[in-house]
């Protein structure tokens, strides 16, 4: 127990992430043991709702685990079931429906108990929130209220995630505590199967069926976000690979072109990377490429467009820069590598700090080149050749 990652949080941290566990307990523990003994015609709802969206999430794992694709809590089958049952079931049957996340954690192999757990209270917390707004003894059922619940659900589960994860990683970006746009999309589609199911299970139970295709499809449209990073992102490094750069930097071009603004393109390759692996190993050279993806974003403006061009090759397209300021980005970029440090561990096992690192970089700009984008990338190729042949650690403008 001592040893648990938990106790790694900061004091702030642990004390949120405790409070919301604890929370949620308590309000599970109330709520279990009050109302009155549930009808059969509720039991019956509920092992329609709960048989339905088992079948989906076991079979969404079986898919998963055949394909050899990363299995991922699927919370927007949760946020369906859960919504049905907000609305269709006593408040003493919908705290049955929440062992489904709980199960999830306790079946499925979680890396990290104490998140795992915190992410369940959270979305225990939403789903009573969600009761609450609907009418806890009684949940109305017209449309308004269903948004509203829902808005409810989501909203809250999202901010107590959102909280923690900041209190845990002050220096997390925002898009690491929210999440993807795309998520919001899927949640209010989630709300919605998780109404219909709710209305046409109070009708016919057997109905609740229905809802497991739309299910089904729903977890595989949530793993979108994860499908497209890997189609955009290179993996080592974060940076945009090369074919999504190549279509990023080609809009840029198109719309400085169009507004008659200059800007520059440069290629920077490290010097001598080969010796690096030859003598530290390849893990100490990927740990110096990740260090490099992270000093160069942090290097450029927000609107610069940075990426992994292959190897040890970088690229970046700074538009509405001058000549002048892109020399000035690339001698930046320069010094920042050569003062760079990258603790590492060598390929005899220990930990090593990798300095000494050094750049060349070639610069093209559209004043000399123009607009298209092959034409940037051999001149700034020949200028990267030309730093190499002088000796590199050089910035060479085409
Ligand atoms: P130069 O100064 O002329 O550029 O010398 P160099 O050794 O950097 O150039 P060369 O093109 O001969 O070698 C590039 C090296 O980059 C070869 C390869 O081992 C290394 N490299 C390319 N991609 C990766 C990678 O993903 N990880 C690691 N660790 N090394 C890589
Ligand atoms: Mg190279
Ligand atoms: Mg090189």
């Amino acid at each position: 127990m001592r040893h648990w990652p938990l106790w790694t949080l900061s004091r702030p941290a642990l004390g949120y992430w405790l409070t919301v566990d604890v929370g949620a307990l308590a309000a599970v523990t109330a709520v279990a043991l009050s109302g009155a003994q549930p009808t059969p015609e509720e039991l019956t709802r509920f092992a329609a709702i709960a048989v339905s969206s088992g079948l989906v999430i076991v079979g969404t794992a079986v898919t998963s685990q055949v394909r050899r694709e990363i299995t991922r809590n699927p919370w927007a089958i949760h946020v369906c079931y859960l919504v049905a049952g907000v609305f269709a079931l006593p408040a003493n049957l919908l705290v049955l429906l929440l062992l489904g996340p709980a199960l999830h954690g306790v079946l499925g192999p979680r890396p990290e108990p104490h998140r795992w757990l915190f992410t369940t209270a959270a979305t225990v917390l939403a789903t009573f929130a969600a009761r609450a707004t609907a009418g806890w003894s009684d949940p109305r059922w017209d449309v308004a209220t269903l948004i509203l619940s829902g808005a409810t659900m989501l909203l809250v589960r999202a901010v107590v995630v959102a909280v923690g994860l900041r209190l845990r990683s002050p220096g997390a970006s925002g898009a690491d505590v929210l999440g993807d746009p795309i998520d919001v999309a899927v949640g209010v589609v989630a709300v919605c199967i998780g109404g219909m199911t709710a209305m046409v299970t109070a009708d016919d139970p057997v109905r609740a069926v229905m809802a497991a295709a739309p299910m089904a499809l729903l977890e595989r449209a949530a793993q979108l976000p994860q499908w497209r990073r890997s189609a955009q992102r290179d993996a080592k490094t974060g940076l945009a690979n090369a074919a999504h750069w190549d279509r990023l930097a080609r809009d840029e071009l198109t719309r400085a072109r169009g507004r008659g603004f200059c800007a520059a393109v440069l290629l920077a390759d490290l010097d001598h990377f080969k010796r690096v692996n030859d003598r530290y190993g390849h893990l100490a050279g990927d740990a110096a490429l990740s260090a490099i993806g992270v000093l160069l974003r942090s290097s450029v403006r927000r609107g610069d467009l940075v990426g992994r061009f292959g190897g040890e090759e970088f690229v970046l397209m700074l538009p509405d820069t001058a000549p002048a300021e892109a020399e000035a980005v690339a001698q930046r970029v320069r010094l920042s590598v050569a003062a760079l440090r990258v603790p590492t561990t060598a390929a005899d096992g220990r930990p090593h700090e990798l300095s000494g690192l050094t750049v060349s970089i070639g610069v093209a700009t559209t004043e000399r080149f123009g607009y298209e984008l092959s034409d940037l990338l051999v001149a700034a190729d020949s200028a990267l050749l030309a730093a190499k042949g002088s000796g590199r650690n050089l910035v060479t403008f085409a």
